[in-house]
């Protein structure tokens, strides 16, 4: 406990888009370590308030849902529910994962702009000139527009972007551009949208960038935003589906789901107190200064956290916490390629969770984090992770500790830090510093080498094992078996800590089989490494937790799973 104080938390992870299940790449690069990151913190005593949700007023959900002959909202409902349940599934321990439909967020966004309306005008309107379909009598934004990419000549080129030379694209520069709807012929007209008005807050963020303690590709990022001039950013689009714009005559308009996504998780926090009737307490988190908050995202979203976030926050006139964590990672490439939905390159959480248990997956990705370079998940380097790591390192060392204890111990383990020679004790001290070294890593959100040190600690305490061969021992000196088994104990109930949260189910399990944490009802503490507080140790149904497994059966299993969806698929097109 010395020297650490308890911190407030909110740590949030990007929003997914509801128009997309996520892939393994998303999953690791913002959901699962945000939850590794907020699990983490309240091992260790902190006070963590872990929020995301489904970004649901893109333009890409609205297009689907015309396409499918379905209310936006339906599909939204659907989405999101489904969104959600695979959230569980992959044990993310959320406080909240809510929906920029909430009537909470919507409410916050609506008060909010009103907010920063009021305030010193930082909103100003301003003409625009936007495809229109005569047909369907509507606006048509982003992505409700194609037409001929005016750089490379590919023939569906989106409003936003085309999909062929990856340029990003300003909808009027669109050639032959037709309605997506109608698939009609397009005219330009003039709108009036309303703008944020960010220039003005450039020197806001000059300074927090430079007291904030972000990382450095965070802050060279953003300093070449600024260094390019920040630009006024468009804070309405005339859709039906999103949130209807509070400014005077704007009735007809909803905010760009860009400029309102980014504050939901302030909603979250908000609509999380709320569901537990301490309405108020939201306030602790945002704006008593004291509080860290963490945002896990995508590389491509940093500006939208270190500028647009803290601006939109600042010129409500009121001072919320700024963010004081940015994290995000290289890029995850499947079997050396980008992960690909149109091409079919990559696995997707739902299909993970179908041929591999929850946690051989999360404990792949950690150990495979890219956090210094973009770094290749395949077949091999997952089995070599379940295998090598999981099976002959990780299980094995569980379970010989555990057969030690019930067969050397005769199932009752009563032996004190005090009786063991300085030999062990020493042994006993090695492993409390290697904690020491994991929650540093931990803190610094070095993932990928707090689990490779993790994975040291228990292969070196398996060579401990086999070293001093405890089962020989017993034969004619118990008290050396029992005092080696004291450090193999020790080992195991760090590990516990220190594995939770990578591998949470797993170490329940472990947890249920050992009988460790007495104190603590059976739940890790980061700061509980003593294995007097747990005598006497008495084992419970041991069995391996982990099992091998080979790239053959796994490839095997995702081509069945992938070749029944699509018959199932084909039969109810059929009907
Ligand atoms: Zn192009
Ligand atoms: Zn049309």
């Amino acid at each position: 406990m010395v020297g650490f104080e308890l911190t407030k938390w909110v740590i949030t992870s990007a929003w997914p888009y509801s128009s997309d299940v996520p892939h393994l790449g998303n999953l690791i690069g913002s959901v699962l370590s945000a939850d590794v990151f907020a699990r983490f913190h309240r091992l260790i005593g902190d006070s963590v308030v872990f929020v995301s949700g489904s970004d649901e007023h893109g333009t890409p959900l609205e297009v689907e849902a015309l396409k499918r002959k379905m209310l936006v909202k339906d599909l939204a409902d659907q989405n999101h529910a489904r969104i959600s349940q695979l959230f569980r599934r992959w044990d993310i321990s959320y406080d909240n994962y809510t929906r920029t439909e909430s009537p909470v967020h919507k409410k916050f966004i609506q008060e909010h702009y009103t907010e920063i309306n009021n305030n010193d005008s930082y909103i100003f309107t301003q003409i625009e000139r936007i495809h229109y379909c005569p047909h369907d009598k509507r606006f048509l934004p982003d992505r409700f527009v194609e037409g001929i990419c005016p750089y490379c000549s590919y023939e569906r080129a989106r409003g936003d972007q085309c999909e062929n030379c990856g340029r990003p694209l300003n909808a009027e520069q669109l050639v032959k551009a037709y309605c997506v709807i109608c698939r009609g012929p397009t005219e330009l007209r003039e709108t009036k949208q309303w703008f944020f008005d960010l220039p003005r807050l450039s020197d806001y963020i000059s300074d927090y960038l430079g007291r904030a303690e972000l990382s450095q590709n965070v802050i060279r990022f953003s300093r070449g935003w600024i260094k390019d001039g920040l630009r006024p950013r468009s804070v309405t689009r005339d859709s039906e589906w999103g949130i209807r714009a509070p400014f005077p005559g704007a009735e007809k308009k909803t905010i760009y789901v860009w400029m309102e996504a980014v504050l939901g998780y302030v909603s979250a926090t908000i609509e999380y107190f709320e569901k537990k009737g301490a309405k108020e307490e939201w306030k602790e988190y945002w704006f008593k200064q004291d509080t860290k908050t963490a945002f896990f995202i995508g590389k491509d979203n940093i500006p939208f956290h270190s500028i647009i976030l803290p601006a939109l926050l600042r010129a409500s006139g009121k001072v919320y916490v700024e963010p004081s964590t940015i994290s995000s990672t290289e890029f995850l490439l499947f079997e050396g390629q980008k992960f690909s939905k149109s091409n079919k390159i990559g696995i997707w959480i739902d299909e993970a969770l179908e041929i591999l248990p929850t946690d051989c997956w999360r404990y792949a990705l950690i150990a495979l984090r890219p956090e210094s370079g973009d770094i290749n998940f395949g077949w091999d380097s997952l089995v070599e992770k379940v295998n090598t790591d999981l099976n002959d390192t990780i299980g094995n060392f569980v379970n010989r500790t555990l057969v030690g204890v019930s067969k050397f111990a005769e199932n009752s383990f009563n032996l004190k830090y005090s009786d063991i020679s300085d030999e062990f004790k020493k042994d006993v001290q090695e492993i409390r510093n290697r904690h020491l070294a994991i929650r540093e890593l931990y803190e610094t959100i070095e993932l990928q080498s707090a689990c490779r040190e993790i994975f040291n600690q228990v292969a070196s305490a398996n060579r401990f094992l086999s070293a001093t061969e405890p089962w020989k021992a017993v034969k004619n000196d118990k008290p050396r078996a029992l005092a080696i088994l004291y450090v193999a104990l020790s080992t195991l109930k760090v590990a516990c800590s220190e594995l939770y949260p990578i591998i949470p189910e797993t170490v329940k399990e472990i947890i249920s089989q050992s009988g460790l944490f007495k104190t603590n009802g059976g739940v890790p503490q980061w700061d509980d490494v003593l294995i007097d507080n747990e005598l006497p140790i008495k084992t419970r149904d041991t069995r391996p937790v982990f099992s091998k497994t080979s790239a053959s059966v796994l490839k095997k299993k995702l081509e069945d799973l992938r070749a029944s969806k699509a018959e199932s698929k084909a039969i109810n097109a059929n009907n």
